[in-house]
């Protein structure tokens, strides 16, 4: 193992010619964080926008298909708010995303009246379920996001139920963080930012959400390759998600450059190396929808493989690119100990990265269900000061790309020291 080790190394200084600059991610990260694709959910098929951007890039790198197709359907169900969105409060018109996030089980939700403000703590959960309007204060975020659980939860078990609607605005002084939904509830949730209330004052509110539960919508999965030069049928995996939360309300979009433009940027950069410098065994390149709503995508992928996962021999799933100041977080590193000595020992000896730290299995991303059928497997992600995350300001001149370059070195001396010689 060692000697194999050493000899790889060795190799690696004649494969690192070229220094591989950000210019190309910028570029990647710049279109797919745009306006035009809105932030990549599933509201005018946005993700379908960006699935076929990414086949397109695909294909110019030289990528074949795994399966004729670049794609691989999957189907799930999704709540989205195409529409328009409107919360005002004493006749002021609050921005969403800044001001407010709508919950993103919410249900549609018409209202025009004074709202009561009643501490959450003071409630019991009947009154939470029967009564109809509550403005809720001074709410420790855990305590909230429990009871909301649990309700989403009944509401997954009782799909159909006469349960009258309900609103609840829920005060915060949290950072707003948004997510995606596979399933819609009966509720309409708000979370305000609690400095916009004035609680010295009734508060009238007119609120119109636009709720559009899809259940059966079709998203796909990008697939590409490079075959192998003597074991096709042996692969090792690049992934990375390229969905991010859409749209909330017809203006507002959630742009998720570093969370994941960044991701699928650096397995692009993968692939033209790897379609240039075709290795022993077919390295794949899979960029996966749904991973925001519930790792939807690659759950499709591992119940419906396009190659045997028992070929897998290794796979790295890449998420959050967008700096690598402070080095990289390997999930899994706990599990798999020899290959992560094998990559500690590549970054010590070429100085990618300033660290990369350890994590045992985490159920955070792509990863996690080819780790459970038992795929080898890391999760990376970077790490550095990045203080956007779910929200709208998650934007592409905010992404410093520090140590982008070094981590994509690292990533591509490790898939190849991967593949036995
Ligand atoms: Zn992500």
């Amino acid at each position: 193992m060692l000697k194999t080790f050493l000899f790889s190394i060795s190799c690696l200084f004649f494969f690192t010619v070229s220094a591989q600059d950000t210019n190309f991610a910028r570029s990647v990260i710049n279109v797919l964080s745009s306006k035009v694709y809105k932030g990549r959910g599933y509201v005018d098929q946005a993700d379908a926008k960006a699935a076929k951007y990414i086949a397109n890039q695909f294909k110019s790198i030289g990528l074949k298909p795994v399966n004729k197709s670049f794609y691989q359907k999957v189907p799930f169900s999704v709540n989205t708010f195409p529409k328009k969105m409107t919360v005002k409060y004493n006749g002021k018109l609050l921005v969403p995303g800044q001001d407010y996030i709508v919950d993103p089980a919410s249900k549609s939700y018409k209202f025009k009246d004074n709202i009561q403000f009643i501490d959450f703590n003071s409630l019991n959960k009947d009154d939470l379920y029967n009564q109809n309007i509550y403005i809720l204060q001074n709410v420790l975020l855990d305590t909230f996001n429990a009871k909301f659980a649990e309700t989403a939860a009944i509401n997954k078990k009782k799909f159909v139920s006469d349960r009258k609607k309900t609103l609840l605005i829920q005060l915060t002084n949290d950072k707003l963080t948004w997510s995606s939904s596979y399933l819609q509830s009966h509720q309409c949730i708000i979370l305000l930012k609690s400095h916009i209330i004035d609680r010295s004052k009734p508060a009238f509110f007119e609120i119109d959400i636009d709720a559009k539960f899809q259940p059966y919508y079709e998203s796909k999965n990008v697939i590409g390759m490079v075959p192998g030069t003597m074991e096709k049928d042996s692969f090792v995996v690049f992934t990375a998600h390229y969905d991010h939360l859409g749209m909330m309300g017809n203006k507002t979009y959630f742009p998720g450059a570093n969370d994941n433009a960044s991701g699928i940027a650096m397995i692009l950069d993968l692939a033209h190396y790897f379609s240039k410098n075709p290795q022993k065994y077919s390295v794949a390149f899979i960029a996966f929808t749904g991973e925001e709503t519930g790792l939807l995508g690659s759950d499709h992928f591992v119940r419906n493989p396009l190659f045997p996962l028992s070929n897998i021999q290794f796979l790295i799933n890449i998420d959050l690119m967008g700096n690598g100041e402070e080095g990289a977080m390997a999930v899994n590193g706990a599990v798999f100990k020899q290959q992560f000595n094998s990559l500690d020992s590549i970054n010590q000896l070429n100085h990618y990265l300033p660290q990369i730290k350890i994590r045992g299995k985490a159920a955070n991303s792509d990863h996690y269900w080819f780790s459970e059928k038992g795929v080898p497997c890391f999760f990376f992600y970077l790490m550095g000061q990045y203080p956007y995350y779910h929200d709208i300001y998650d934007k592409s001149n905010a992404v410093p790309l520090k140590n982008y370059t070094g981590a994509y070195n690292l990533f591509r001396d490790f898939a190849i020291l991967m593949i036995p010689k």
